[in-house]
Formats: C-alpha cells, sequence, structure tokens
C-alpha cells in the first residue's frame, strides 16, 4: 500500500517520497486514515515505529485549506514531554511540509522566551511545545487557545512519568471543547487510560506493538560484572569490538562525568549530557553524535528522554534504570525503522532488583553473555518475580488480574 493512497495530496506524498519512505508503516496504514476522518485516536506506538509522521502528515493535510491562522493562535498544538523531543518533532513537521505553506514552531523552555513570543505573533499553524513554557506563553497572553483544531499529546507515558499531569490538565481545560484529541504513548498503562479519558472521550484505539513486547530487531544482551569494573568492561568492549557508536545511559550526572574521565584515560573520547550542560551544549553535543563526529555519548536517563537519532546501532545500559518501562523506552532507541541494533546492560549485584523488574516485564530472560576477565566475583542471580520491586509486582497482578476479568 503506497502512501498515495492514504488520502494525502500530492504535495505531501512528494515529501514523504524524498525522504526514501517506500510504505507506511503499520502505525502509518492505520492512523493516517482515522486522523483524516478528523475521528479521535488513542495509539499504542513506541518511537522507532514511525509514529511522528503517523499524526504529522494527516494533520498537514487537514490544516491544508483553512484560512490563515490570525494573530497569537495556533491551529495545531503537540504537546511533547521534553525539549529535544519538540525539536525533532517540528523538524519533521518542516520537512513532511515542505511543499505545502503552513508554518511551525517548537517550543520550549531554558532558553529566553522572547524570540518564541514575537514569532507567536504572527500566529502558528502546528505548534510543538512543553507544557510548561506554553503554560508560561498563555499565562502572558502571547497566546491563545480560540482557533485551535487539533490536540496531539505525544509520548504520554514520559509525560506522566515526568511529573506533566497537571500542566497538561491545565492546557486541556483552556483549549476549545470542539477538537480533535490524538494520544500517542509507547504503553497504555492504566495511568496514561486515565490521562487519556480527560481530553478524550470516544476515540479509536490502535495498539502497534503489544504492552509487553519489545521491537523485534533488538539484539539484547547482559553481561554480569562488579561495579567497579563497569568502566574497564566497556572499554574493553569499545576497544575490542572496534565500536564505532554507542550512546549510553547512565544513572548520575556525577556518574557520567566519572565515566567520560575514566574512558579518556583510556584513550576514548566521550561527551556526557545531562540536565547540568547548557540547552546550546546539548542540542550541539546531539548533532555531533548524529553526524557521527562524537562516536561515544553518556546520557542520564532524564537527559536522554525524547532523543531521536536515526540508525542507532548500540545503546548500552551502563546502569539499568528503576524503572522497567525505561528499559523498553531506552532499548527502542536502536534497531529503528528496520535496521538492526543491539541493547547490552551491564548488570551488577546493585542492578538485581531492577533486572528482576525488566525482566518481568519483558515476560523473558535477557541472554546473558560472559566476557573473559571481567566475571562478576558478586554473583547475580537469575530473576525471579518474587524479587521484583512491589511496585512492579502491583501493576503486574493488576494487568493479570484485568486479562482474566
Ligand atoms: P518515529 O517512530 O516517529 O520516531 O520514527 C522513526 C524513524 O522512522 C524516523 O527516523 C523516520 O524518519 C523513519 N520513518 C518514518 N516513517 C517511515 C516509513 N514509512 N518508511 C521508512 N522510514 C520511516
Amino acid at each position: 500500500m503506497p502512501f498515495s493512497t492514504l488520502g494525502l495530496s500530492d504535495p505531501i506524498v512528494k515529501a514523504v517520497a524524498e525522504q526514501g519512505y517506500l510504505i507506511p508503516t503499520p502505525i502509518q496504514q492505520q492512523a493516517i486514515p482515522v486522523i483524516l476522518a478528523g475521528k479521535d485516536l488513542i495509539a499504542a506506538a513506541q518511537t522507532g515505529t514511525g509514529k511522528t509522521a503517523s499524526f504529522v502528515l494527516p494533520i498537514l493535510q487537514n490544516l491544508l485549506d483553512a484560512p490563515a491562522v490570525r494573530a497569537k493562535r495556533i491551529r495545531a498544538l503537540i504537546l511533547t514531554p521534553t525539549r529535544e523531543l519538540a525539536i525533532q518533532v517540528e523538524a519533521n513537521v518542516a520537512l513532511y511540509g515542505k511543499h505545502v505553506h503552513l508554518t511551525s514552531m517548537a517550543m520550549y523552555g531554558g532558553v529566553d522566551g522572547e524570540p518564541q513570543k514575537q514569532r507567536l505573533i504572527e500566529g502558528i499553524d502546528i505548534l510543538v511545545a512543553t507544557p510548561g513554557r506554553l503554560l508560561d506563553m498563555y499565562t502572558s497572553r502571547a497566546i491563545h487557545f480560540d482557533e485551535l483544531e487539533v490536540l496531539v499529546i505525544d509520548e504520554a507515558d514520559r509525560m506522566l512519568d515526568m511529573g506533566f499531569i497537571a500542566d497538561i490538565n491545565k492546557i486541556v481545560e483552556r483549549l476549545p471543547l470542539k477538537r480533535q484529541n490524538l494520544l500517542f504513548s509507547a504503553t497504555l498503562s492504566d495511568q496514561v487510560r486515565f490521562l487519556a479519558r480527560t481530553a478524550i472521550e470516544n476515540a479509536v484505539e490502535i495498539a502497534i506493538a503489544p504492552d509487553t513486547t519489545t521491537m523485534p530487531k533488538i539484539d539484547q544482551w547482559l553481561v554480569t560484572v562488579d561495579k567497579e569494573n563497569k568502566s574497564a568492561l566497556l572499554s574493553h568492549l569499545i576497544s575490542g569490538n572496534q565500536w564505532q557508536q554507542a550512546l549510553i545511559f547512565i544513572e548520575t550526572k556525577r556518574g557520567a562525568a566519572k565515566l567520560v574521565s575514566q574512558l579518556e584515560k583510556r584513550g576514548i573520547k566521550a561527551e556526557a549530557i545531562h540536565s547540568g550542560r547548557s540547552q546550546a551544549v546539548r542540542a550541539q553535543l546531539l548533532d555531533d553524535f548524529k553526524a557521527g563526529e562524537l562516536h561515544f555519548m553518556v546520557a542520564t536517563g532524564i537527559a536522554a528522554r525524547g532523543i531521536d537519532i536515526d540508525d542507532l546501532q548500540r545503546v548500552v545500559n551502563y546502569d539499568l534504570p528503576d524503572d522497567a518501562d525505561d528499559y523498553v523506552h531506552r532499548i527502542g532507541r536502536t534497531g529503528r525503522a528496520g535496521a538492526s541494533g543491539e541493547a547490552i546492560s551491564f548488570v551488577s549485584r546493585d542492578d538485581f532488583k531492577n533486572l528482576c523488574a525488566i525482566e518481568n516485564r519483558l515476560g523473558e530472560f535477557i541472554t546473558r553473555k560472559e566476557i573473559a576477565g571481567f566475571a562478576a566475583k558478586l554473583e547475580v542471580p537469575a530473576s525471579n518475580a518474587a524479587h521484583a520491586p512491589k511496585k512492579a509486582q502491583d501493576s503486574r497482578r493488576k494487568r493479570i488480574k484485568s486479562s482474566r476479568s
């Protein structure tokens, strides 16, 4: 099924073809007709499934023939959890919309708001924004929502994780009642459904990746290793296997800085990306990493949210995340759009509880590999449901209960 049969007009199909997309991905095949028909939608789709185009393309189409937007007004609002994601989604809007005459802007905090305010004065067709900055703009009357036609909540699960629920509710309360609502989330947890209900009534629901599976083309494996040997193991894998690139997840800012200097001592150039670095530095590092000029990037969980990198070959969980959904999200950064990828986790005894939660979430054990010279002195036992953190056990119980009822 080519893009041209989905009901998109020529300038949009042309832009997509220029990106080299031949056929719509499953989420695009299912979501585009629903959105073109003006219906509300709730979609479970992870990053990497082509979800961004699945809402951007029909929104561009639906806005094509409407009159020009008025001052300080917007017609489509896409809410994202992070500024990085806002920038990436807006870049996609500009890319897919390059043959149509619609305006777009990414608006996020942490930078001077004045230029954003100036641009809002003329009105913007498609605004991609993080919740906090949007509310600030609304409060200072730099933006009005009375012409808004469509609301997208992107990465709803991350929004909740990052504590944006109150902001989102405030925004939704201020929008016109008659509007189209679209919600995308990697998982449709009870909390996400609750959030969806506050904004959306009768939505069509699409689930692309079943809740408990991860993406198929990712080679996941782990090494059990003592905590103090993790940095030596990383250097060994990088040098021994001539890795060209890796995004390395670590828990703390301090840990990130330390790891960068440990790698440097072994002749491996890496950079840390975390909330302590300025937005300009983070954006530059991300560009360098995407361009292949920076080979190894060490990121804390928060900073890494929303990072979109095509063809990322490898992610390394230097530390395992506390939240099993974060694991799924992290490894989803590799093996995108059909490419193959590798997700490697370093698991020390300290990570055992997190490992249990993750393997429970996956419903399978992650393959263990031994690396000569790095065998863990503190053994990490096979994971077991009884060891999963309480939160994970509760939600698992709920899942089991709801699948029985
Ligand atoms: P997303 O899930 O929106 O983060 O998209 C993941 C990646 O898939 C992005 O790099 C897109 O450029 C790419 N992509 C989106 N749609 C298609 C398609 N129909 N065919 C091939 N690649 C695509």
